[in-house]
């Protein structure tokens, strides 16, 4: 399996791009840094998007990617919770926005949504993909992504603390998450749902109690005013807990 990282950061400017992952030039999860990164001849490549959650930084690129494939005659499918979507057919892709590419052209729509439910695998194309509910602001899921050849990673997306159960679920051999602020903003990443480099350390250690091994890291959705801090702050914690930690950035590519 081949995961480019497209956009690592939770702010978007000339270096930075908001969250995406590209799985095997096929298979998306979010849509920030999505059309802002590949080719019109890579967008027509994609099988389907895989949205975690309704925040703008990750559905961002829809709008977008939609008018290019609708262009050009192709269509793309999208796969999301029935939250969601909900949100995404009344804001984004209501018609006032944009064209309602939900329903134009009229005899092929642009985008094919199909609605999933957490807890239940899922086969797109030859992999398996699993949504696991993660605690944030708004109803999120992470998803695991397991390949033909039996390769799995999980990406929470968005998330906050309390990932225990969450973990249950879950053996990935690479691990994709968010750390969003540094130690110093514990409480607001408490009130927002995301994490810090603490809170980071208590999850991982959660997950190595449970699962008895810990997985590779890699870290996504950083500020990037912050980055240098999460960056010091990550090392004290890779070290604590005898691990590797690395942290994301637009244009990575992990092999496994
Ligand atoms: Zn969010
Ligand atoms: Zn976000």
């Amino acid at each position: 399996m081949n995961i480019k990282v497209l956009g690592a950061h939770n702010c978007e400017s000339q270096n930075t791009k908001y969250t995406c992952l590209l799985i095997d030039n096929i298979l998306t999860i979010d849509a920030g840094g999505l059309s802002s990164n590949l080719s019109f001849l890579a967008q027509q490549k994609l099988e389907a998007i895989l949205l975690t959650h309704q925040h703008y930084d990750h559905i961002k690129d829809i709008p977008a990617i939609a008018m290019n494939l609708y262009l050009s005659g192709a269509t793309i499918n999208i796969y999301s919770t029935s939250p969601t979507y909900d949100t995404l057919k009344t804001h984004l892709l209501d018609g006032k926005l944009y064209p309602n590419f939900l329903e134009r052209p009229q005899e092929n729509p642009t985008i094919k949504v199909t609605i999933i439910e957490p807890g239940k695998n899922i086969q797109i194309e030859d992999y398996s993909i699993l949504a696991v509910p993660v605690t944030h602001s708004a109803p999120a899921v992470g998803y695991q992504v397991t390949s033909p050849d039996g390769k799995t990673i999980f990406y929470t997306g968005d998330t906050g603390p309390g990932l225990t159960e969450c973990w249950e679920y879950v053996s990935p051999q690479l691990l994709i998450i968010e750390v969003t602020a540094s130690n110093s903003y514990e409480e607001f990443a408490k009130e927002s749902g995301h994490l810090t480099p603490s809170l980071l350390k208590h999850e991982l250690a959660t997950f190595q109690k449970i699962k008895g091994y810990l997985p590779q890291v890699v870290l996504v959705h950083m500020s990037p005013n912050l980055e240098e801090e999460i960056k010091t702050e990550i090392e004290a914690v890779a070290r604590a807990l005898n691990t590797t930690i690395t942290l994301g950035y637009e244009g990575m590519q992990l092999r496994l």
